[in-house]
């Protein structure tokens, strides 16, 4: 990657506060027949036939290029699939969301006008994605429809999507589905499955556990419940616990979840030298493509300017874009129509862009939670990964000892030189 002058490479950038968003988008294409990732340990040496799937899934599955399931599609689906609760904990990008829209395809029987699933989740973004990917796991079971329904877009459009279309499977962001429900809009009462991704950021903070509870309320009392995300700490197993009956339940040590092909390294900094040395990795690096997180929405998009101004073709997504644009922005990096993204805790969780092998911390994430999640954009479903954050004085070290403490992770100081077949899946 080329880059001309960096006039400004060494100025900060300004440090604001910002709040961040919670919900999202829109309808996606049934995918082509695709490539399998992979090559991966935490793949399961058993077939997805082994699941006596319905020949319709099964056959979308095939087309996804999904050979073998990975660990937790192997551990979960059995009892998902014939309709267990389950509170499931996985490495990132390992799969979840299959799991439950297998779950779900596999069960449904859909009668119209009745919501048979409704997923929940916290960004708008994650919910036009999880709605894509039932889309995809769908498109030999004609007889279903799923629709998508967040904030940010017209609300008279989910009116009469939900009206009209009268979709069996709904995935929605909290705070539009709960509008919809008090509204007499979106009817739950013949509801079978409930299904809850990035459940503890849905469960932790404090509004969002009340509008998903309000929700829940509506349901009916028989049902299936699966609640999912890559970290269920101690304190939020007991309040999934209380939406579940006999739920499987999978936790996984903290000191499993490293990626094993991510590797992690940290450059210790100074602020002002930050982005002289962003820019240098962006020039020095191999990545297919690069998320750089920052810390607020102002330096994102102080960053991305900055890159810009110094050539890098890179973008930016945040809650302060309106919608459309900020899913258009969204849909042109997960196609790989962009190759450097700069973004905030926004797409810190949830979102796979399949391309990514190199994520950049620019600011330290606030915790070891956080850190897990933002370094799972890269090495996704067992691809090679790279790491880098960059850690000022002070707390950041103390950050970074306790990533290490925690996920029995080595966090190294970044070498000279890394050859890029360590970090590039071919
Ligand atoms: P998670 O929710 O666990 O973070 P995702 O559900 O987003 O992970 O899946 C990560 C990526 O792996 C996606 O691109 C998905 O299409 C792919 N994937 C999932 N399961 C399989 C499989 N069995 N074989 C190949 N690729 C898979």
């Amino acid at each position: 990657m080329s880059k001309a002058e960096a006039p400004e490479a060494d100025e900060d950038l300004v440090d604001y506060e910002e709040v961040e968003p919670e919900e999202e988008a829109k309808p996606a294409e049934a995918a082509p027949k695709e490539k399998a990732k992979g090559g991966y340990t935490g793949v399961h040496s058993s077939s997805f036939r082994d699941f006596l799937l319905k020949p319709e899934v099964s056959r979308a599955i095939d087309d996804a290029g999904f050979e073998h399931p990975s660990e937790v599609q192997h551990n979960a689906i059995p009892a998902a699939m014939v309709g267990t609760d389950l509170i499931c904990q996985a490495k990132s990008g390992m799969g979840k969301t299959a799991v439950f829209v297998i779950a779900a395809l596999q069960q449904i029987q859909p009668e119209d006008g009745k919501v048979d699933t409704l997923v929940m989740c916290h960004t708008r973004e994650l919910a036009f994605q999880i709605h894509a990917e039932f889309q995809r796991f769908a498109k030999y079971s004609p007889k279903v429809k799923v629709g998508v329904v967040y904030g940010g877009i017209p609300y008279p459009q989910h009116k009469t999507l939900i009206e009209s279309e009268k979709p069996h499977i709904v995935v929605g962001t909290p705070g539009r589905t709960l509008a919809l429900i008090n509204d007499g809009i979106l009817k739950l009462a013949s509801l079978k499955r409930f299904v809850l991704d990035e459940a503890d950021q849905m469960l932790d903070q404090l509004d969002m556990r009340r509008q998903v509870q309000q929700v829940f309320m509506q349901t009916p009392h028989e049902k299936q419940v699966m609640l999912f995300s890559a970290t269920i700490p101690e304190g939020i197993r007991d309040v999934c616990r209380k939406f579940t009956k006999d739920a499987q339940e999978i936790f996984i040590d903290d000191k499993e979840l490293t990626l094993h092909g991510l590797q992690q390294h940290y450059v210790e900094i100074r602020e002002s030298e930050k982005n002289r040395k962003l820019n240098d990795l962006l020039d020095a690096l191999d990545f297919n493509q690069v998320v750089v997180f920052v810390k607020s929405i102002v330096r994102a998009e102080q960053l991305n300017k900055l890159l810009n101004a110094c050539a890098f073709p890179s973008m930016t997504i945040s809650s302060r874009q309106a919608q459309p644009e900020r899913l258009d922005r969204f849909k042109k990096f997960k196609d790989y129509k962009g190759r450097i993204l700069v973004a905030t805790n926004l797409f810190g969780r949830g979102v796979d862009f399949e391309r990514v092998n190199v994520v950049i911390n620019y600011d330290m994430p606030d915790n070891s939670d956080e850190y897990l999640h933002r370094v799972g954009r890269a090495g996704r479903f067992g691809t090679k990964g790279l790491a880098i954050t960059f850690a000022t004085q002070g707390g950041d070290k103390e950050t970074l000892q306790e990533i290490q403490d925690r996920f029995a992770v080595k966090v190294t100081p970044l070498p000279a030189t890394i050859d890029a077949s360590t970090y590039m899946s071919q």
